[in-house]
């Protein structure tokens, strides 16, 4: 049995004047032990997928159709009370401002025993053996237990709020841009922390990131995201080798290439679609150097070739 499995799910806004489908019939699958990274430019719906997913959807947000089931468990007709159990304990998450989430006026250490207290049966004493082991899991002197967050460098507050989501021992952590504030050696570690931990405790990841080339680097599988659509998924080695989907083609041309004589930096022409009207047929087909008659029509379905999904009619 999978241990995410997403089906057709649609998400979206309410507003006013307005509904935006953020995230507009995906589907995936993940195991244990495994890092998908969702992938995509600003607005394609990458936290929109993950907070459905941990059933944090703001308003007016809301998801609309489609299943999710973890574990087995149908998330989407569970009861508040019974998400909530689930929710920081058996699916974590990292989100990029670990500020926000810290509490300013208590110290680390203390933080990550009290998350301990509230979801294990155990002695005060027991849950600081443990959270000085899992600061150090995550490359956090013991000695630093005593220190409060504004002590902390950026990069060791998100280790910190890694360490509380470790802590609860949950099978999926949801990490949403979790070092795009963090500079590129720190970004590293963290990439590290992550790996490790998959590696050691068996934890699922969903890596989401704008940086595809992050995302190769460090997942094991990609999920390109494009309007509200899940565009390509494949292992991280077809998706930077042999991209199917013009779009992810055009996210990976876009990365700087350092050996590269001319240093441009390439971008995406055009801009991503407005998700309250997006456009008919496959949504990228503004942008998109091979589009026909038929992809300005017809939403392209998801085709499957050789255990690569992708949704073109270039495949079809
Ligand atoms: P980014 O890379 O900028 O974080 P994203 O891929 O995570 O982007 P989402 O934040 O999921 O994208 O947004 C998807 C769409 O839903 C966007 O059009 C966005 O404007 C809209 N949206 C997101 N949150 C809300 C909200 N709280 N109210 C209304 N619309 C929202
Ligand atoms: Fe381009 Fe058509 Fe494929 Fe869309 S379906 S990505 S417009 S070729
Ligand atoms: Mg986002």
């Amino acid at each position: 049995m999978a241990l995410l499995e997403v089906k057709n799910l649609k998400t979206y806004y309410f507003l006013p004047e307005s509904v935006v489908k953020a995230v507009d019939g995906v589907t995936f699958s993940m195991e244990k032990g495994e890092m998908l990274a969702v992938v995509g430019e600003s607005g394609s719906g990458k936290s929109t997928l993950g907070l459905s997913i941990l059933r944090l959807v703001p308003r007016p947000g809301r998801i609309v159709g489609g299943s999710i089931f973890f574990d087995g468990i149908d998330l989407i007709s569970l009861p508040e009370e019974e998400m909530c159990k689930i929710r920081g304990r058996r699916i974590g998450a990292v989100f990029q401002d670990p500020l926000t989430s810290l509490d300013p006026l208590m110290r680390v250490g203390e933080q990550i025993v009290e998350t301990l207290l509230t979801h294990f049966e155990m002695s005060k004493d027991e849950a600081r053996a443990q959270a000085m082991k899992y600061l150090e899991l995550v490359g956090i002197s013991p000695e630093r237990f005593y220190d409060y967050p504004h002590q902390f460098s950026g990069g060791m507050r998100q280790r910190a709020m890694i360490a509380m989501a470790v802590a609860t021992k949950p099978s999926l952590i949801i990490a949403d841009e979790p070092t795009t504030a963090l500079d590129v050696v720190m970004q590293a570690q963290i990439m590290d922390v992550f790996t490790r931990l998959k590696e050691e405790l068996d934890i699922s990841f969903i890596l989401i990131t704008h940086d595809i080339a992050l995302a190769v680097e460090t997942a094991d599988r990609i999920a390109v995201m494009y309007g509200g659509h899940l565009v390509e998924l494949a292992r991280s080695e077809i998706i930077f080798e042999k991209p199917l989907h013009p779009y992810t083609r055009a996210l990976l041309e876009a990365v700087p290439n350092v050996e590269a004589k001319d240093r441009e930096l390439k971008y995406i022409p055009g801009n991503p679609p407005d998700l309250s009207s997006p456009p008919p047929g496959c949504r990228f087909h503004p942008r998109c150097p091979y589009a026909t008659e038929k992809c300005r029509r017809e939403e392209p379905p998801s085709m499957i070739i050789k255990d690569q999904l992708v949704k073109c009619w270039l495949y079809g």
